[in-house]
Parts: C-alpha cells; sequence; structure tokens
C-alpha cells in the first residue's frame, strides 16, 4: 500500500504509480535532478521578470544573462521561453491596443475631416469623432508602451 504524498513538480497529493510516476503530471517523484533543473529555471525567470520591471530591456538583458551563476543550457531555456512569451505578449498587444488604437484615430481624423470640409454638419457626428481618436489615441500609446517594455 503507498502512502499518499505531495508530487515535488506539480505539488499535488497524490500515489504513485508501480514505476513511481505522478499519475496527474506523468513525472518521476524521486527525479531530484528535474527539480533542481525547474526550480534554477523560475530562478532565473523571476530575474528577468525582476530587471523587467526595473525597466531594463530582454534584447540587453540577453547577453549578460549568459554571465549569470547558472548553468548555461537552463539559461539558454528560459531565454528561448522567455521570448516566446514575449512574442506572444507583443502580437497580444498589437492585436487588442496597438491595430484597433490606429483604426479608431484614422477614423476619428477622417469623420473630422468630413465634418470640417464635408457636408457632414452634425453635432453627433463631431461628439463620434472625438470619442473614436480619444480612444484612438490612448489605445494607441498604451499599446506603444506595452510593447516597449516587452522588448
Ligand atoms: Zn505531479
Amino acid at each position: 500500500m503507498a502512502d499518499i504524498l505531495e508530487c515535488p513538480h506539480c505539488h499535488g497529493r497524490i500515489i504513485p504509480t508501480a514505476a513511481n510516476l505522478c499519475p496527474g503530471c506523468g513525472k518521476d517523484v524521486a527525479d531530484l535532478a528535474e527539480i533542481r533543473k525547474s526550480e534554477i529555471r523560475d530562478i532565473i525567470w523571476n530575474r528577468i521578470v525582476a530587471e523587467q520591471r526595473k525597466g531594463r530591456r530582454f534584447i540587453a538583458l540577453q547577453s549578460e544573462m549568459t554571465g549569470w551563476p547558472f548553468p548555461r543550457g537552463e539559461i539558454e531555456m528560459v531565454q528561448q521561453e522567455y521570448e516566446q512569451h514575449l512574442a506572444i505578449f507583443r502580437h497580444e498587444t498589437v492585436m487588442r491596443l496597438v491595430l484597433p488604437g490606429t483604426g479608431a484615430l484614422l477614423l476619428g481624423i477622417g469623420i473630422t475631416a468630413c465634418f470640417l470640409f464635408g457636408p457632414l454638419g452634425f453635432g453627433g457626428v463631431h461628439i463620434v469623432a472625438d470619442g473614436l481618436m480619444f480612444y484612438g489615441l490612448l489605445s494607441l500609446m498604451v499599446g506603444l508602451m506595452r510593447w516597449h517594455r516587452a522588448c
């Protein structure tokens, strides 16, 4: 009768299989080398996050990271994962803020141009155009700031 224990990988309360694997995550509950690696990666990842919070850019950080006191392989693995993470973040920033912001800004400018120089002389149109330009400019600025932080 096997004891219930906490899996060192996924931290679930589990009964290991006959092959000593966690039924939750499938990893060897006795594989301490693997744990140490994942802990090292967490430490490296957290250090990158901390540096980014201080305003350091990941591009500038990458060359200096190879001098950090961790195994080279773990550093390179975290660098790749972090770069993918940033790429997804940049993509989301473009899709949710930069593109809609730019679209709204251009539409607002277009409507304003029609209002000033064209036949659309209605007050309501003016309010809509102001709203679009305000929303567009704000989204664009927030998006560009997020983009800059994710480089
Ligand atoms: Zn597990």
